[in-house]
């Protein structure tokens, strides 16, 4: 009996994994791509199928899709069953975004890899064997692939602070990518809060400044851990108060309004003193996670935790055959359309290797 080997599978439904897909699909490739499952540990996990893209509102820095009325479009593209995450139709014309949201750009990529014949698979590829070719991977539901090729593009989860409050207000005033979400109109001229002490959050600070009123930097010690030429910046900014020595201890809103306020406390106070800021949105940036933990150790790591990218310029990981693209190996930029890129460079980069071995 001969067991069927796929020249190349892809896990991960972000934009790296859907523009791998594309563009080896048109290469001939015939991807098998796993985007993940739609469970409620990966919901709780941060790690739902299309990536975090799919997790922000209006996105208005991915080139091509300037502000606009979308919908004829996204409806002319998308089959009907995925326009679930996509309400289209309840829509009002002065509610509907005017430009595209991360949910429809994702989408659009599916299709995209779709309509060139890559396969998709709802699981989550939860153990590898890279210790030998073809490589076995096997998912969620206890199925087994076995393929020439793997591009690992499985993105990174934010960290949240963990508060019931956080959650509910996610989308609606609670964000982890102030790139992402920071110019909606909801912060404009008011005052928001960022969360953290690192490079990340005193980016997000500075980015915010630009729209808001006035942006309190809190963090739970008294020295920022970003770098000095950062930290510089942010505390000579004039919009920029730090509050120190403290930590989020709720964040306050209601449904309609969504947040409204954030209440801290201070550390290392046995009374625990805490104290109200009025604030129209919180930016949690306390670090993220790459999503590495199904790798088991198959891979190298960076010392911050991606996967180690061995040479410059080159998607090639610790394993040859083994590809990688996006957020998991990426601690600098995370933007979606830089993943998008690295996508494309992963894909071609395994047809290459394909090639050499004379597999395609
Ligand atoms: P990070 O450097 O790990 O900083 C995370 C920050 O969040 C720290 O200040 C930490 O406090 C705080 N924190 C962690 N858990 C917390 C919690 N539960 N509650 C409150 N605060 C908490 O992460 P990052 O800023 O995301 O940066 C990730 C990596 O990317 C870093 O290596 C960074 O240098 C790099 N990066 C570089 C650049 C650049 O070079 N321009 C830009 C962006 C990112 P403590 O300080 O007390 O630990």
């Amino acid at each position: 009996m001969t067991v069927e080997v796929e020249k190349l599978a892809i896990i991960g439904s972000g934009p790296a994994g859907w523009t791998a897909a594309i563009y080896a699909s048109r290469a001939g490739l015939s991807p098998i791509v796993f985007e993940g499952a739609l469970t409620a540990e990966n919901q709780e996990a941060g790690r739902l199928p299309m990536g975090q893209l799919a997790t922000t509102s209006l996105v208005e820095n991915y080139p091509g899709f300037p502000a606009g009325d979308l919908r004829a479009y996204l409806k002319d593209a998308l089959s009907e069953e995925r326009q679930y995450a996509l309400p289209l139709d309840t829509f009002d014309e002065e509610s509907y975004p005017r430009g595209a949201t991360g949910p429809a750009i994702v989408e659009l990529m599916r299709r995209q890899a779709e309509n060139f014949g890559a396969r998709v698979v709802s699981e989550d590829v939860v153990k590898v064997d890279f210790s030998r070719r073809p490589f076995k991977l096997t998912d969620s539901e206890g199925g087994t692939t076995l393929t020439e090729t793997v591009v690992v593009a499985t993105g990174a989860s934010a960290r949240w602070l963990g508060l019931d409050s956080e959650t509910r207000f996610k989308n609606n005033g609670v964000s982890a990518c102030a790139v992402c979400d920071g110019a909606l109109p909801r912060y404009r001229e008011r005052a928001v809060a960022v969360v953290g002490g690192g490079d990340v959050a005193c980016e997000d600070a500075l980015y915010m400044s630009r729209f808001a009123s006035e942006v309190y930097l809190i963090h739970r010690r008294d020295e920022l851990r970003a770098s000095k030429a950062l930290a510089s910046r942010v505390l000579a900014h004039s919009k920029i108060r730090p509050v120190w020595n403290s930590v989020v201890a709720e964040i306050l809103g209601d449904d309609e309004r969504g947040v409204v306020g954030v209440r801290v406390k201070s550390v290392g106070r046995s009374d625990e003193e805490s104290r109200e800021l009025e604030v129209s949105g919180v930016f949690v940036a306390i670090g993220r996670r790459p999503n590495v933990d199904f790798l088991d150790g198959a891979l190298e790591l960076t010392e911050s935790g991606v996967v180690k990218r061995p040479t410059p310029f080159y998607s090639g990981t610790s394993v040859s055959g083994v590809f990688v693209a996006g957020d998991v190996a990426d601690d600098r930029y995370r933007q979606g359309v830089v993943a998008a890129g690295s996508g494309a460079c992963a894909a071609l980069d395994a047809e290459r290797f394909l090639n050499e071995y004379s597999i395609c």
